[in-house]
């Protein structure tokens, strides 16, 4: 992504006085194709997006240079134009609601206390995100730990206590435990089934997984 113009980037904010800002989970600076598509990836993380852009339209270059010509180099796309490729972005982030915030430019960019950054535009819009660069907050019911149940092999190889012993925080083991301990039976055991496993290997599974769980949250 370019940023056509270099943004306030200033000294450490303090963690308060940012009257009106949006807590947003993340913001995107520059709604082109790299923005667009970032949508799409956090999506997958279940982390929402706000998209920034000068621009009244979004697109970037593609839109605002060469709506017409035709692009070759999209895989699995023979030939599409700069609108065609922005238009199928954007039915493809759909799903994932963005807000855009258009027709204003990105200002400043200030890290805060807390490690979060605080984001104002031309317009006065103003937003505090809680994604940053250096840690990404995955704490909700899609943080990728919770679908490894479905990969059963590397879902018991992270419950091994002695492996999370040596490389996960307690806290964040306990954190862990607790919402596996979210499963219900059923949702435990259609994780085996999906995998191919006999009845028997399921309830196997199963117990074992629900003893783990027990394991971890007594920790
Ligand atoms: C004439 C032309 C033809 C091209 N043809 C091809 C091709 O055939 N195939 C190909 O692969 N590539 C092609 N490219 C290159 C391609 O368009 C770029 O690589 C692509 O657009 C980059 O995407 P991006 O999202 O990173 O950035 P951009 O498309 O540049 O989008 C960045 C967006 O960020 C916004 N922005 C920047 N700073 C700020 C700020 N501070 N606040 C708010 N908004 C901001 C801008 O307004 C812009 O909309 C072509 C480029 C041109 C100019």
């Amino acid at each position: 992504m370019t940023i056509s113009a270099t943004p306030e980037v200033g000294t450490i904010a303090p963690n308060s006085s940012f009257a009106g800002a949006i807590e947003a989970d993340a913001v995107i600076i520059g709604a082109g194709p790299v923005g667009l598509f970032q949508v799409f990836e956090l999506g997958l993380l279940e982390i929402k997006a706000h998209v920034i852009d000068s621009l009244p339209a979004v697109g970037g270059q593609c839109v605002e240079l060469y709506p017409d010509k035709p692009i070759y180099d999209i895989p699995a796309v023979p030939v599409c134009t700069g609108q065609e490729l922005t238009d199928n972005l954007l039915k493809q982030i759909e799903p994932f609601e963005p807000t855009f915030h258009l027709g204003q430019e990105v200002t400043t960019v200030q890290r805060r206390e807390d490690h979060r950054f605080n984001v104002e535009t031309s317009t006065g819009t103003r937003f505090i995100t809680k994604t940053t660069s250096r840690k990404v907050n995955f704490a909700t019911p899609g943080r990728p730990t919770f679908w490894m149940v479905f990969n059963p092999p590397r879902y018991f190889m992270r419950l091994s206590l002695r492996s999370i012993g040596h490389n996960v925080p307690r806290e964040d083991a306990k954190w862990m435990g607790d919402l596996l301990g979210a499963l219900t039976p059923n949702q435990i055991r259609d994780a085996f089934r999906a995998a191919g496993y006999s009845p028997e290997e399921v309830e196997g599974f199963a117990r074992t997984v629900e003893g783990r769980i027990s394991a971890l949250r007594a920790l």
